[in-house]
């Protein structure tokens, strides 16, 4: 049987107190739940509160009401799930090879920390270039940072977050960044990860394409402050690739969920309704994003 592994029940997030006029209403009674194993996109208009949603969830944030649960368990307790962070770009310590950034986690998070310092490293390593093989990166552990591409360092990046093998990936806009062949090639990636280790999944993501490739479930939010809108199952048959995006099922889809963020950022114009299916918003707001 399933378990719900993130609960955010009634969540209101203010950013500033609630006395001060200019404070900012984020999130006003968001209810979620993921099941544990799935894979879950979370898209929506921009400054809508897609990031603060993951930054509850990964614990860097505290709710001003209502309730988020991980693994059981409220915000602070350490013994909440182990979580993996990827965002849309990739910070890597210059100074250290692409291997060690990538273990860098392991430093860090108990109770690899400790085994770490246990004189553990050369079986992380080994761990380290298995990953890096998984995504293509074989024979680039030695390298620097700068000496790879944008591409390259968005695959490290994802190794740095599975390496302590999380049961819970929180990816922002992971490939935002990256040209449209590069993304496609990620995509087909992090599938392939999600399928082999079966972590649960929360992409935030504002390519449309993306989130009916990589997600079984699609949750789209209002404008600010954001709740869940409308939460869809996308079945299609895995694994899935990119031919399969411009099938008429997967089409529709994308516009379906194009036309419901057209409703949710404004009062619906008909100019906007009746734009032709583009499957990302417009450039300006993924700036703004
Ligand atoms: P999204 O990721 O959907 O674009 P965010 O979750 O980053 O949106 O932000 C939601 C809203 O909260 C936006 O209006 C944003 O400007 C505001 N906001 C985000 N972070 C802060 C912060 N640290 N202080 C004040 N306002 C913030
Ligand atoms: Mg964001």
């Amino acid at each position: 049987m399933t378990r719900s592994l993130i609960e955010l029940s009634d969540v209101t997030l203010r950013y500033g107190s609630s006395d001060n006029p200019e404070a900012t209403l984020a999130l006003a009674r968001t209810d979620l739940v993921i099941d544990e194993g799935d894979f879950v996109a979370l898209v929506g208009p921009s400054g809508c509160g897609k990031s603060t949603i993951l930054k509850l969830i990964g614990g860097l944030l505290a709710p001003s009401s209502g309730g988020v649960i991980v693994n059981g368990r409220e915000v602070g307790d350490p013994r909440r799930a182990r979580i993996g962070l990827a965002f849309q770009n990739p910070t890597m310590l210059p100074w250290l090879t692409i291997r060690d950034n990538v273990m860098m986690p392991l430093k860090i998070v108990e109770p690899f920390r400790h085994e770490y310092r246990a004189k553990k490293k050369g079986e992380f390593a080994e761990r380290a270039e298995a990953l890096l093989a998984a995504v293509g990166l074989k024979g680039f552990g030695n390298k620097r940072p700068w000496q790879l591409s944008g591409g390259m360092l968005q695959r490290a990046s994802l190794c740095r977050a599975l390496i302590h093998e999380p049961q819970l990936l929180l990816l922002d806009e992971p490939f935002g960044a990256l040209d449209q062949f590069t993304r496609e090639e990620l995509w087909a990636t992090l599938q392939q990860l999600w399928m082999d280790k079966r972590p649960t999944v929360l992409l935030v993501t504002h390519d449309l394409r993306e989130a009916a490739y990589l997600a079984n479930r699609i949750c789209v939010m209002s404008a600010r402050p954001g709740r869940i809108l409308e939460d869809r199952v996308v079945d299609f048959p895995r694994p899935r690739n990119v031919e399969m995006s411009y099938a008429p099922a997967f089409s529709e889809l994308v516009q379906a969920l194009r036309m419901r963020i057209a409703e949710a950022r404004a009062p619906v114009s008909p100019a906007v309704a009746a734009a032709p299916a583009t499957p990302t918003l417009e450039p300006a707001e993924q700036e703004a994003a």
